[in-house]
């Protein structure tokens, strides 16, 4: 395996990137998908957020209705701290988990993390990170245009993230995600060059 940590602000492009990458033939293990895994109904996670925060977080099919849960964290920092500390383990666990699965296989595996920290470097033990960066004004542009997101909610998720300047502190590559969508698709097919050089590289080193 060869670990390719992919982060980027909310609206930035890492899903154009990551469905890219997918294409060049690399395996996604995405955040958000592990995140709602793991609040299916039935599981350890979905249990605990009900007794936190009351059976209103449910839909009528008993799954978690997530607008109904960031209602009662939104503004909340004791409600938002407990959510982070309910879900966030079990998240790690559950990527740590996938990541074991494929350790021996010959692939590129692409860990999508939006809220990426230096600590879920080393516990995923990404080779390289790849950040993909959009000014601001742009993301919010583009998730609203393209993607019809409510103005407010858009720039309030955009203020609830890290800054583009420690986000990108974090990379080794940075993709600049300013241009159109064939610029993006240019740079994710150099990305994928590079990628493979820096695999090559690895196992030269690890075969010394
Ligand atoms: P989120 O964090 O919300 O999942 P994201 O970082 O994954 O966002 P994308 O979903 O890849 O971002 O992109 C956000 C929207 O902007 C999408 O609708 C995408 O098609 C569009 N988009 C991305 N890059 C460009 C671009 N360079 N030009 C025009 N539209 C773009």
């Amino acid at each position: 395996m060869f670990a390719v940590g992919l982060s980027g602000g909310i609206g930035s492009g890492k899903t154009t990137v990551a469905d890219l990458l997918v294409e060049y033939g690399a395996v996604l293990i995405d955040a958000d998908q592990v995140a709602r895994d793991i609040v299916e109904p039935g599981t350890p996670v979905l249990g605990a957020l009900v007794e936190r925060f009351g059976a209103a977080i449910l839909d009528p099919e008993g799954r978690l209705d997530r607008a109904s849960l960031a209602a009662v964290t939104f503004g909340d920092a004791e409600a938002l701290k407990s959510l982070n500390a309910l879900t966030h383990p079990a998240i790690g666990l559950a990527m740590v988990e996938r990541r074991a699965a494929l350790v021996e296989d010959d692939v590129v595996v692409v860990f999508a993390v939006p809220l990426l920290r230096e600590e879920h470097k080393a516990l995923l033990h990404f080779d390289v990170v790849v950040v993909v960066d959009c000014p601001t004004d742009l993301a919010l542009q583009r998730l609203v245009e393209v993607r019809g997101m409510d103005p407010v909610d858009a720039e309030r998720r955009i203020a609830a993230q890290i800054s583009r300047e420690e986000r990108t502190k974090l990379a080794d590559r940075v993709l600049d995600n300013g241009g159109d969508l064939q610029a993006l698709i240019d740079l994710t097919a150099s990305l994928w060059t590079w990628i493979g050089e820096q695999r090559s590289a690895r196992d030269r080193d690890l075969r010394g």
